[in-house]
């Protein structure tokens, strides 16, 4: 499984990277290459860590929650060894990077720092060692591995001691936050590793997840992208219902019939008139 270090250079930033505010959507999308073929327990893995990863930022963000898409499944023009490529590319280290991502915008019209779209990819393939994966630049890339986690199966050893061993749904869902973050221009944490911070979702703390956390400027920045919605408001209980709808029924039994209810309405309206004629 590839470690903290595995993720994608254009995270590996110092600073938090501005995104436009508007009402953006973070695209979910599974993409399988031309010789694989749709796996149903894939799309319901990623549907769920969604769902998982929704909760928990909703639930650290005061109920705010993120705009998403349900998740759509695409097949790409080419077969999965054509995205790591046989090591002939001068820049081969971002190899799979740009060749999956030069396909994956193609069939969802997908691109770089959208202002009003983040694409999240999971595709069915896996990279050549050392090529970079992960998240930036209002994209994330997540490789064949990411989706055997999730469902549960052994992992394909990549790198020279990778275990095949599942990591865990959770440990998956810990990912996706954490690319995600990436991708809404999160970078890792100051001092990390050895730093305070080494177990926020945004360094080790993805491994932990959902018991982790983010920081502060982290929840600032992320409620100020423009891809979070107000929280619902919260519905009077059944009691404070009950309570209401008693006081009113008391009110109109208590009220005269008669010119003084056409009053009442009379005033009603012109309110609404006078309502309508500032809009
Ligand atoms: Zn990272």
């Amino acid at each position: 499984m590839r470690s903290i270090t595995g993720c994608l250079a254009l995270s590996l930033l110092s600073v938090i990277q501005p995104v436009c505010a508007s009402a953006g959507t973070v695209n979910f999308v599974y993409l399988s290459p031309s010789d694989k073929a749709y796996r149903e327990d894939y799309n319901s893995a990623i549907e769920t860590a969604v769902s998982d990863l929704t909760g928990w930022l909703a639930a650290n963000l005061d109920g705010h929650r993120l705009n998403t898409s349900e998740v759509v499944w695409r097949q790409t023009e080419n077969p999965a060894a054509y995205y790591r490529g046989d090591g002939s590319d001068p820049a081969d280290q971002y190899q799979f990077w740009n060749y999956v991502l030069q396909d994956a915008f193609e069939t969802t019209g997908g691109r770089f720092y959208d202002p009003e779209n983040v694409w999240i990819y999971y595709i069915d393939a896996d990279p050549n060692p050392g090529q970079t994966v992960g998240g930036g630049a209002g994209v994330a890339l997540m490789p064949a591995n990411e989706l055997r986690g999730l469902a549960g199966e052994p992992l394909v050893p990549i790198d020279p001691g990778d275990s095949t061993d599942n990591t865990g749904f959770d440990r998956g869902v810990g990912v996706l936050g954490h690319e995600l973050g990436h991708a809404l221009g999160l970078p890792h944490p100051p001092g990390s590793p050895g730093g305070v911070f080494d177990y926020s979702l945004m360094y080790y703390g993805y491994l932990n997840f959902p018991n982790t956390y983010l920081r502060d400027v982290e929840k600032e920045h992320l409620l100020a992208s423009g891809f979070f919605s107000d929280p619902a408001p919260v519905p009077l209980p059944l009691s404070g219902w009950m309570l209401s709808a008693g006081l009113l029924s008391l009110f109109w039994l208590r009220r005269p019939v008669g010119p003084s209810v056409r009053k009442l309405a009379h005033v009603s309206m012109k309110r609404i008139h006078v309502s309508n004629s500032e809009c």
